[in-house]
């Protein structure tokens, strides 16, 4: 059975290198009908925070990767891991190392000064025959993992190909610190193997750690799992994924309305691929996200190509959902959701909108006070006949129903009558209503704002 992990440091937010990891994780796991397992790697006590395991979990939840385990948090394996390390000790498969790190910075200068690798020198590496120096008095150990020191390691990387690593070039590593707390790459290890992780998708700052963490898996007898390291993601500048793109907290695109499913598809895409597929469902990627044709080359964020895919999910949403959805937007504008039919609204200005919050600022036109319009606009449209015939307009509708169609025929008539051209009284017209020349079908944005609001934002006008 397919087991994979998603396993971030709570350090800061959700980055969206992070969201791409734990999407392709998690979409794994679903494509092989496996589980996804979340791990909250909180072991680095000074720079992780609970704020950040909650904006972890948030924008997790945000975007529908529910763990099927945990959350698990490794502060909670210590006796665990404690454990892992005394029986190394026993096996002879670590070593306590009392070299102090002044010794092992002195030991990677002299590597370095024969034109070798900086390295640990194995003083304390117990070797048959060999014996090994007294143990200095009142120093703590570190204790190190006996690292082989021939043969190379080797695995198929599920983005990379084939990558092989000498065991020569890997240090003894310190897999506890002298205060007995276990280290980083090893309390990946010993989770690893004992939630039964088969598939190990992770970003490719983990590539060094790799071959060590084989061979530590290896020493205990475990299995290896399957890994992949994809690449990272760059701003539309070529340059790593920054502040200084903009976002890049995951729940900055919520706020910012942009929506989960159009935040999953585009970080689907952004170093995967599926022919030519563009836009597809969860439950198409789940389908198609067998772990192949991920890329690995790094991929290029690209906020426009975002904004066309969350359009295309807006126009795809019922408006109700959008409705319900853009409510507390409209009222931290203070606007009124409900002084209109918002699903309505909606319907009228959604294909305009590439975000949650530009529909809102949209639905403003009906939830909102009147706007002033630019003088000039108004100087140059509201011509005595233009306002003569807006109010020829007026009085024609007053005799009949409220409804787009019944205003559309009032304001052809008035044309005819008048000798005008459509945008000779629907420019005054939105001006008047909308504060703008721009707005979706006038007699639709009429009939949405009701006979008495038009009355009057027409009166204040002088109309
Ligand atoms: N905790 C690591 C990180 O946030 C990920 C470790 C892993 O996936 O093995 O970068």
């Amino acid at each position: 059975r397919v087991r994979t992990r998603f396993a971030p440091s709570p350090t800061g937010f959700l980055h969206l290198g992070g969201a791409r990891t734990a999407l392709y994780s998690w979409a794994y796991a679903k494509h092989f009908g496996g589980d996804f397992i979340l791990r909250i790697e909180d072991t680095d006590l000074e720079r992780s925070t609970p704020e950040a395991v909650q904006a972890i979990l948030d924008g997790m939840a945000w975007l529908g990767f529910t763990p099927d385990e945990g959350p698990f948090y490794q502060m909670q394996h210590m006796d665990r891991y404690r454990e892992v390390i005394a029986q190394m000790l026993e096996s002879g498969t670590a070593y306590y190392c009392y070299s102090s790190p002044e010794e092992v910075d002195a030991m990677r200068e002299a590597a370095k000064a024969r034109g070798d690798k900086p390295r640990y020198d194995g003083t304390w590496r117990p070797e048959p025959g060999k014996t090994l120096p007294p143990i200095p008095e009142g120093r703590k150990p570190v204790v190190r993992f006996k690292n082989p020191e021939s043969g190379v390691t080797c695995w198929d990387d599920l983005v990379k190909g084939t990558i092989s690593i000498r065991n020569e070039e890997l240090d003894d590593l310190i897999i506890a610190r002298p205060d007995g707390t276990p280290t980083y790459n090893f309390c990946v290890v010993v989770d690893d193997w004992d939630m039964g992780i088969t598939h190990v998708l992770r970003g490719d700052d983990h590539v060094n750690n790799t071959p060590r963490q084989i061979n530590i898996l290896k020493a205990l007898g475990a299995p290896i799992p399957t890994y992949g390291h994809v690449p990272m993601i760059l701003g539309p500048d070529g340059q790593k994924l920054s502040k200084r793109h903009g976002a890049v907290s995951v729940i900055e695109y919520d706020k910012a309305g942009y929506l989960p499913e159009a935040m999953v598809n585009y970080l689907a895409r952004l170093g995967w691929s599926h022919a030519d597929d563009e836009i597809f469902s969860r439950e198409q990627l789940i389908q198609w996200f067998d772990g192949h044709n991920l890329s690995r080359s790094a991929a290029q964020w690209d906020p426009k190509k975002l904004n066309w895919v969350n359009a295309h999910y807006i126009k795809e949403a019922s408006n109700q959902w959008l409705a319900k959805e853009i409510r507390g937007r409209i009222i931290a504008r203070e606007g009124d959701p409900d002084s209109v039919d918002l699903p309505a609204a909606v319907s009228l200005l959604k294909d305009r909108s590439e975000t949650l919050e530009q529909l809102a600022e949209a639905a403003m036109l009906f939830c909102g006070q009147a706007k002033q319009p630019d003088p000039e606009l108004i100087a140059k449209h509201m011509t005595l006949e233009a306002k003569q015939a807006v109010a020829d307009f007026w009085a024609k509708s007053q005799a009949t129903e409220w409804t787009s169609s019944e205003i559309g025929s009032a304001i052809k008539t008035t044309l005819a009558e008048h000798g005008l051209k459509m945008p000779q009284i629907a420019i005054p017209l939105r001006l008047i209503v909308a504060g703008t020349p721009q707005t979706p079908a006038i007699d639709a944005v009429l009939e949405l704002m009701g006979r008495e609001r038009v009355g009057q934002r027409l009166r204040a006008f002088g109309l």
